[in-house]
């Protein structure tokens, strides 16, 4: 047995079987710099996939502000700091009013199971409105709202207290007029509302996230969160916007995905990239609801807002503020959509390409008029694009859609690379 075919054996062996690798032949990954990731025999691959490490893979700066703080202090939430302080301040500075009071917590589940917490305590309140696709977290109470998991493999279905609406998809959903269609998706939410009926059930919260990540990089159409969101408001409910996935300047036009939608939401809940790859996560709300929280019943987190946490959170707004990366994140998107959508033009296989900013997906299909869904060719696309030194993936409840979501550090030169060799792999790879 090689080396390789040792950890692969001893992973197996030590870890659970429900967490899968990535790729027919599993990369073992050594070191990451910026938009690449390297492997064990040194070979480069330049990470499409990765929103996560959102500025780039061990990014200096980022590095450097941990090393130094990790070296002075680290510790709890229950001394006055700086950081913390600073960083809150920081962070409610990049949100709309009167969303201005953080919660720090170190994960995306985190958050939201906090967003639960925080909407039931303000509206005594405990059933759900969510998005069918959508995914918020892994613990008990986030997969009961997560249509993603409990209606896919080894799921439960819904439970009683979640209502979950149609995908507001202008390319497969049923409607699909991008001006009349956020209003009709919406109307969808408005039903789940009423649908309890006694005070008993009612709902809490709409939880949405700004652009659905695991549904399909899906971009709602316009005018569907400010509808929503009025349905919600109206009956009584708040509305969570997920950013785990979008947030940071990602979609290029504006620092946070519901900006695009025009709407300021009650609760925003953050991850992935907040922390660049470090466990971090936070709920940003208003002051309202944090008071409605503060009844007596302390809430504590152990390692949430620690001054290691913190610094490394203000490296990263740093960093994107110098170097500019939500601009980077609109004009290499916008290159990088216009080369996939000239690659449509060319293969029939490529039924849809959307996005904002570098948060984009390409949905293939075996055919272009009935939208049969090509999710094995999207597997093949996806090893193949691997073979060449790329990194993606699939996702979507039809599994073909082609997750494209780099570090905000990916050049204008890496669009064309992925362009490019999306078209050769393209042109190798039979259609289904
Ligand atoms: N919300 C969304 C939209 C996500 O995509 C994820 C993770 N994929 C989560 C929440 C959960 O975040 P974490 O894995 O950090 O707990």
């Amino acid at each position: 047995m090689t080396r390789y075919d040792d950890l692969r054996a001893a992973r197996a062996r030590y870890l659970g079987p429900s967490l899968s690798l990535s790729y027919e032949r599993p990369l073992e990954i050594v070191r990451g710099a910026m938009q690449y990731l390297y492997d064990d025999e040194g070979r480069e691959y330049l990470d499409a996939v990765n929103n996560v490490c959102h500025v780039g893979h061990c990014h200096p700066r980022v590095v450097k502000a941990a090393q130094e703080q990790i070296a002075v202090l680290n510790t709890n939430t229950r001394y006055l700091h700086d950081h913390i302080v600073s960083y809150a301040e920081r962070l409610s500075g990049l949100f709309p009013d009167p969303l201005q009071v953080c919660f720090f917590v170190c994960s995306g589940s985190e958050a939201n199971e906090l967003a639960l917490r925080l909407a039931h305590t303000h509206t005594g309140r405990s059933d759900w409105v969510v998005v069918e696709g959508a995914y918020h977290g892994n613990t008990t109470s986030l997969i009961d709202i997560s249509p993603y998991k409990y209606d896919g493999p080894g799921g439960a279905g819904a439970s009683r207290h979640v209502r979950k609406v149609v995908m507001p998809d202008v390319y497969r959903g049923p409607y699909r007029d991008g001006d009349t269609a956020g209003a009709a998706y919406a109307e969808h939410v408005k039903e789940a509302l009423d649908a309890g009926g006694d005070q008993d059930r009612s709902v809490a919260a709409f939880v949405c996230e700004s652009l659905l990540g695991c549904g399909g990089q899906i971009v709602p159409p316009p005018g569907y969160l400010a509808a929503a969101f009025d349905h919600a408001r109206t009956a009584g409910a708040v509305c969570v916007a997920d950013e785990v996935q979008v947030g940071f300047g990602r979609v290029g036009t504006h620092f946070w995905g519901f900006e695009t939608q025009d709407v300021v939401p009650d609760i925003v809940t953050l991850g992935k990239p907040i922390g660049n790859g470090h466990p971090m996560g936070a709920v940003v709300t208003t002051p309202e609801i944090a008071r409605s929280f503060d009844n007596g019943m302390e809430y504590f987190n152990t390692f949430g807002g620690n001054p290691v946490s913190c610094a490394i959170g203000l490296a990263v707004l740093d960093v994107i503020e110098d170097e500019g990366l939500q601009e980077r994140a609109l004009a290499v998107g916008g290159r990088l959509k216009k080369g996939l959508e000239e690659l449509g033009a060319r293969h029939q296989a490529i039924g849809d390409v959307r996005g904002l900013g570098l948060f984009l997906g390409v949905e293939m299909v075996s055919d272009r008029s009935s939208l049969a869904p090509a999710a094995e060719l999207a597997g093949s696309v996806v090893e193949g694009m691997r073979d060449r030194g790329i990194l993606l993936s699939t996702d979507g409840p039809l599994h073909n859609v082609i997750k494209i979501k780099p570090p905000l550090v990916f050049s204008a030169d890496d669009a064309d690379r992925l362009v490019e060799s999306l078209d050769e792999v393209l042109e190798e790879t039979p259609p289904e």
